[in-house]
């Protein structure tokens, strides 16, 4: 059920509501919007009575919600979510688009940090980086785990960039979320509902990647485990579904992002590197996310793509990189978007809050 509120209610009418639903054993999620603020009720197993709210101070509607999904709905809110960082500019699905790139895992200080400065000079304002690896084969490298974490810490202090991290289990959501801007939860995991729970509890926002097979409904159910637990900064990731086309690692489904826009006020990105699997791939499909309307990218580049641990094939060269900025920038600016300039000396640039100041 959801609960609209008059435009002119006021913070103590929309209180009152919510403490009601609590009262009541419901847990309220209360959503400012442009025009007026929209109250989502999870946890309502039992029907709840429309009646209980016609009557209270700034109610203008009770609304059935018959979705399976409440709080990624554009139902509860109208206006596109923007998600912001604590001590940065960057967003992610408002005017700019978000680019994030680093290589597919830290392998080593010098590796990331080389990464690092290119991908911030060509623009990029997040890093993308494993320190947990979710890798088919048990012998295949697993990530440098906290000591990763660590590098990218000192790369966020370096760059300014923003951290984007995969937490693979509570365990390392501990420690992601305490050295990371984002968690990422990867497509295995996308149906991990403990892990979601947990990210729903984090007060950082989440990267939820889509499944390897998951329909889209599926894929927002997994958004909704996470803000049921508190946690709205949902940012989704279409990175290519299991078909039985065999000429890309994944087929990258790009339809799903203005399926996601129709549906859902949660920004969507796209992952052209795991999306397809080959670096020649990567470039012409970063245009084509960008033209459908995606709110940014997350692209895999390594220094030395052939000796990388992880994803190499489909690691950009870093002068690709900067030829792609340069593409998609351009065809932002068709859609009345941007993508960040060029910085030339991004190690001056700090985010004011570094690790210190957390
Ligand atoms: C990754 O981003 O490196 C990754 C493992 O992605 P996915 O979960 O989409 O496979
Ligand atoms: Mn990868």
């Amino acid at each position: 059920m959801l609960i609209v509120m008059k435009a002119h209610a006021t913070e103590e009418d929309v209180r009152q509501v919510c403490a009601r639903i609590e009262s009541l054993g419901f847990r309220a999620h209360s959503m400012p919007g442009a025009q007026r603020t929209a109250i989502g009720i999870t946890g309502n197993e039992t029907e709840l009575d429309p009646g209980t709210f016609d009557e209270m101070s700034g109610v203008q509607e009770v609304i059935r919600v018959s979705k399976p999904y409440k709080l990624v709905s554009r139902d509860l809110k109208e206006e596109d979510t923007v998600v912001r960082f604590a001590n940065s500019d960057a967003t992610v699905g408002g005017d700019e688009v978000a680019v994030m790139a680093g290589p597919c895992a830290i392998e080593s200080r010098d590796q990331a940090f080389t990464t690092a400065e290119h991908v911030a000079r060509a623009g990029a304002r997040f890093f993308r980086g494993g320190a947990y690896k979710p890798r088919t084969s048990p012998y295949s490298f697993q990530g440098l785990a906290e000591d990763g974490l660590k590098i990218l810490a000192e790369i966020r202090d370096r760059f300014g960039l923003l951290i984007v991290t995969e937490a693979v289990d509570n365990e390392s959501l501990d420690l992601v979320e305490k050295y990371a801007d984002m968690i990422q939860i990867g497509a295995r995991n996308m149906q991990n509902f403990s892990l979601l729970k947990r990210a729903g509890r984090s007060r950082k926002p989440v990267l939820l990647k889509r499944g390897i097979a998951a329909t889209l409904e599926e894929f927002l159910m997994a958004a909704e485990y996470i803000m049921s637990e508190g946690n709205y900064n949902v940012v989704l990731c279409e990175r290519g579904v299991r078909t039985f086309a065999d000429h890309t690692r994944n087929t990258l489904d790009l339809s799903v992002v203005p399926a996601v826009q129709r549906l859902s006020h949660l920004p969507i990105i796209v992952d052209p590197s795991h999306g397809t699997g080959k670096r020649n791939k990567v470039t012409p499909l970063s245009r084509a996310a960008v033209a459908v309307g995606a709110d940014g990218l997350i692209i895999e580049v390594h220094p030395d793509p052939d000796r990388a641990l992880s994803d190499g094939k489909q690691s950009l060269y870093p002068d690709q990189f900067v030829q792609l900025m340069n593409e998609v920038r351009q065809i932002a600016q068709v859609l009345g978007r941007s993508v960040a300039e060029p910085v030339a000396n991004p190690a001056a640039r700090q985010t004011a809050g570094s690790a210190a100041a957390r």
